[in-house]
């Protein structure tokens, strides 16, 4: 989509600090970290959130959970644990519309969140 910011920084068109890059998915260093390491995964194709995927998407799907398995594990958070998060809509806190998984951890999270 072209007024997107997610579509905008897969592209390169808006600077980001990569953390993965595949042709299907992009990984990058939240610019608000809320926890020591605090990473968004996105498909690079625009998805506006988690209710307009589709059952065509299950690959790509499973593929953000297991990338962000492999970056907890590259970026040292595995052992001590980290969680992965899709805000969706309004009531879920979703404020870009672009689907996206948070990446967190380095630091004990509380439950449940706010
Ligand atoms: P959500 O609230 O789940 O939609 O998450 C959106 C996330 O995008 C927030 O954690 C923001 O800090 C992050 N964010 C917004 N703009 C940028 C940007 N230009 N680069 C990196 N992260 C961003
Ligand atoms: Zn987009």
């Amino acid at each position: 989509m072209s007024d997107c910011l997610f579509c905008k920084i897969a592209a390169g068109e808006i600077p980001s600090k990569e953390a993965y890059a595949d042709d299907e998915l992009y990984a990058f260093h939240d610019i608000s970290p809320q926890a020591p390491v605090h990473v968004l995964l996105i498909p690079r194709r625009h998805i506006g959130s988690l209710n307009e995927a589709s059952e065509d998407d299950q690959a790509l799907l499973g593929r953000l959970l297991l990338t962000g398995q492999k970056l907890a594990a590259e970026l040292g958070i595995a052992e001590g644990g980290y969680r992965l998060v899709n805000n969706c809509g309004a009531d879920g806190g979703q404020t870009v519309h672009h689907l996206h998984v948070h990446l967190l951890g380095g630091r004990g999270l509380t439950w449940p969140p706010g």
